[in-house]
């Protein structure tokens, strides 16, 4: 059995939905179809999770929500129409949207945002039943909460209760046909709705691919497949060099530094449970796209992909025999810890340390604060804080035990004139990341590319 899940751009309106339909009905293994809230049609467009959130906002503050429910409605209605599904499913939208808003007064201003924002997917899931139904095929909807997905944590960013496999596994056994299921939300014990992340569609669908033992995770987005590096940077990476398949590994470190495809809390439940995932094209449904699994048949000394990710920044602490100092990197560690700063690496010389962070959780107005707690506890002889670094990895299984990867990535490097600030390379060896200036950015990545794949 395979679970697909389609995005916002695959059902943004009457002509993708129908786009869906046929993918699905192409595949008798296809039975479990997650569906996004309908996204933008074009560039300017709004998605309907976004026009959901401006409807809530607006009820929220007490003011006249009208345009903004008719934009909503419009979305759901226009697409009902093209679709020939009659006035029974916009009317029973309609209803559903007035029902939600009722509870702007009575629930937490947190908790009625993720009624709200759940709509655009409960919704859609109904109507995408229903046009499988207009075209003669039997599917239906099935809701979050009949079938036991249970979340926790906060409204807005919460996460499974991992009782719920157990409960989305009985209710997915022994069923018939097609089941239409709404991605993004899920309920709390008590019976409130609750969201995912923006974009928490993928994390349904990989968490019912894990409760159903799935053969494939089949994700449907707007590109045939993951590209070796960012084809707006480098251009001449074109359609057919998508990546065939990649490793979770591979997958994760990509993601890490800028791989846009998959969010990594999506990947997890499927990672976990060894499911397959396909990342394939809904406008392109020929298109093998990308596979990720455990593991694949790997050519020594090649490279799977080439991912930059800006917002860095590196503190830097040296001091004269720092390394006889026992307890130099806790203390150090410490001060980022009381000040709720994660730390990503730790490159190290002979007297010196550097901690790479995220320049979001280290904004210049606290810089001051850190560099004074960082003398105070380990009285260094400098200190400094090194911004607008950019963090180039290089990944592939094909990596491991090849001599000379490093020094390929280091030559193309020096040729294109662009220095490096920093190397770190985990026992791994599935990649290695290189930190430059981020003006180096873009001439450095092409130069890898041109090094790795030409
Ligand atoms: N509709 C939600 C969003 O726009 C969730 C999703 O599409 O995955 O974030």
């Amino acid at each position: 059995m395979k679970v697909c899940k389609f995005g916002g751009s695959s059902l943004a309106d009457a002509a993708q939905v129908n786009k869906v339909i046929d993918i699905v009905l192409a595949d008798p293994a296809r039975r479990i179809v997650v569906v996004s809230a309908p996204g933008k049609r074009h560039s300017g467009d709004t998605k309907v999770t976004d026009l959901l959130i401006a409807l809530a906002e607006t009820a929220l503050k007490g003011d006249n929500t009208d345009r903004e429910f008719g934009e909503v409605a419009e979305r759901y209605a226009s697409m009902a129409d093209a679709l020939k599904l009659g006035d029974g499913i916009v009317k029973l939208i309609e209803d559903d949207l007035h029902g939600r808003l009722a509870q702007a007064k009575s629930l937490a201003p947190e908790e009625f945002m993720d009624l709200m924002k759940a709509a655009g997917e409960d919704n859609n899931a109904k109507l995408v039943a229903a046009a499988f139904e207009a075209r003669g095929r039997k599917a239906r909807y099935a809701s979050p909460k009949d079938t036991g997905m249970v979340l926790k944590g906060s409204f807005g960013d919460a996460t499974l209760d991992p009782e719920s496999y157990a409960r989305l596994s009985r209710a997915f056994s022994n069923f018939e046909g097609i089941v239409v299921y709404p991605g993004f939300f899920g309920y709390t014990r008590e019976g409130k709705v609750a969201t995912f992340p923006r974009g928490g569609s993928d994390i349904t669908g990989s968490i019912l691919a894990a409760a159903v033992c799935a053969d494939v995770y089949e994700n449907f987005t707007d590109v045939d497949s993951v590209y070796p590096c960012d084809p707006r940077i480098v251009e001449e990476v074109k359609n057919g060099d998508g990546i065939p398949t990649m490793t979770y590994r591979e997958m994760r470190e990509l993601a890490y530094a800028g791989f846009g495809v998959f969010n990594d809390d999506a990947v997890i439940p499927a990672v976990k449970a060894r499911i397959p995932i396909n990342i394939r094209n809904t406008n392109h449904p020929s298109a093998p796209g990308t596979m990720i699994q455990q593991s694949r048949r790997v050519v020594p000394g090649t490279v799977v992909g080439i991912a930059s990710a800006d917002g860095f920044c590196n503190i830097v602490v040296e001091k004269y025999l720092m390394n006889r100092q026992i307890g130099f990197g806790r203390r150090l560690l410490q001060v980022l810890e009381e000040a709720g700063i994660s730390y990503e690496h730790m490159p190290s010389g002979v007297d010196s340390q550097c901690v790479v962070v995220k320049e979001c959780y280290l904004p210049k107005e606290n810089e001051h604060k850190i560099l004074q707690a960082l003398r105070r506890e380990l009285e260094p002889d400098y200190v400094t804080i090194e911004r607008d670094l950019t963090m180039v990895m290089v990944v592939g299984e094909g990596m491991c035990y090849t001599p000379g990867m490093l020094a390929k990535a280091c030559l193309a490097l020096a040729s294109a004139g662009v220095s490096v600030s920093m190397v770190n390379q985990g026992s791994s060896e599935v990649s290695f990341m290189i930190a430059i200036r981020r003006q180096d950015r873009d001439p450095a990545v092409k130069a890898l590319y041109r090094a790795f794949f030409s």
